[in-house]
């Protein structure tokens, strides 16, 4: 298949991992943080980290959208699809996520109107079909999806729709990344850029990583070529003494983005002053909220929110694994309480969740077999 396999050749694989190693400083460690959730499902799916040399380890950042929802706007969501006539809408991945008081598959158990749907037009389209309901849109996700919604809500408003709303809690990349060149427990050599939001933003956005933190960046593709390839183009800078921002998935990330996009997302949205990640806590100018232009569809100013901050379990390491200071199987919990099956925390949820990667491709199994074989 056309951009598939010629990604997966194993015979290239084999040469990528050949000079990733010949690039490698004897004696000297190397770090490198994924920074989306895709690249983390890659990464395990493919066994990537196998073609690597022990001197250089992937760590997961804070990129899946589903893993970085607090559990307080969860509280908040299922207050909503509790309230008289709401249908609240979703997509799959976030019907698992638990709050405090449960997940969405548990309201809607108990009788809530929970519906899941492939985008937010799927909504609206419920919205036209129930004018006696008070259709919500549980509206997460970084830029990548932040145009998607804005779009629906300007839609809504040019057909007069008024029972149909937005419960926003889109994220920003580029917040959180400084969040995490903040952190003092974490020393990273470079990062592995988020492929899907920079066909939003472009490379721009992260040029303060190379120019403030003298650390290189490479936009990377999914498919396993793209990430061995990225780890190539890093280790390239470092040996050279450069720190820049590269694109190696130029054959969908344009360098400036997609003007288009953010045009519609500025139109319909702005930068709230702060918001909660899980895990990470609260990051200033992070996350989106709706313009006062298009309050009507903004389900936080329709309907009366609890607003609770509700503490992470205790035995919950997702903000540890969300910064890459652990890797999953560390987690006192991964695999016996927390599963995805009966997930605790957010990143056993989704697929781009890291724990969820671990857990489905084997890597519990095979990191101990490797940590008892190198004691
Ligand atoms: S194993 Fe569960 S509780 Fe632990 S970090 Fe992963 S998702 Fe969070």
């Amino acid at each position: 298949m056309r951009f598939v396999d010629e990604f997966r050749d194993a015979d290239k694989a084999r040469a990528l991992a050949a000079a990733i190693a010949s690039l490698c400083e004897p004696g000297r460690h190397y770090k490198f943080m994924e920074v989306c959730g895709g690249h983390t499902h890659t990464i395990y799916k493919h066994g990537i980290d196998d073609y690597l040399p022990e001197n250089v380890s992937l760590v997961h950042g804070p990129g899946c959208p589903v893993c970085v929802i607090p559990m307080g706007r969860v509280d908040d969501a299922i207050a909503i699809a509790t309230q008289p006539d709401v249908i609240m809408t979703t997509f799959g991945d976030m019907m698992r996520v638990p709050g405090g008081q449960g997940s969405f598959f548990d309201a809607k158990a108990a009788g809530a109107d929970i519906r899941m749907v492939y985008s937010p037009l799927d909504s609206l389209k419920i919205a036209r079909q129930h004018p006696d309901k008070r259709v919500v849109f549980m509206a997460i996700g970084f830029e990548t999806t932040a145009p998607s919604t804005a779009m629906t809500v300007l839609r809504a408003a040019a057909e007069g729709i008024e029972n149909f709303s937005i419960f926003c809690n889109h994220v920003t990349i580029i917040p959180a990344i400084k969040a995490i060149l903040d952190s003092p427990d974490l020393r990273l050599d470079g990062f592995i850029g988020p492929g899907h939001v920079s066909t939003v933003i472009g490379c721009r956005p992260y040029d303060f990583i190379a120019r403030q933190h003298d650390k290189p960046l490479v936009c990377a593709g999914f498919e396993p070529l793209d990430i061995l390839q990225s780890v190539h183009m890093i280790l390239c800078q470092l040996a050279e003494g450069r720190a820049e921002v590269e694109n190696q998935y130029s054959r969908v990330v344009p360098w400036d983005g997609n003007a288009k996009a953010l045009q519609v997302i500025a139109e319909v949205m702005e930068l709230r002053p702060y918001f909660e990640w899980r895990g990470l806590g609260f990051i200033s100018q992070s996350a989106l909220k709706v313009r006062d232009a298009y309050a009507p569809f903004d389900a936080e100013r329709i309907f009366e929110l609890p607003g609770v901050r509700v503490a992470d379990p205790k035995a919950c390491q997702c903000g540890e694994v969300l910064k890459g200071v652990i890797k999953p199987w560390e987690c006192k919990v991964f695999g016996t309480a927390c599963t995805p099956e009966t997930p605790i925390g957010t990143c056993m949820v989704s697929s781009e969740g890291a724990c969820a990667a671990y857990y489905n491709f084997g890597r519990f199994t095979r990191e101990r077999v490797r940590t008892a074989t190198r004691q």
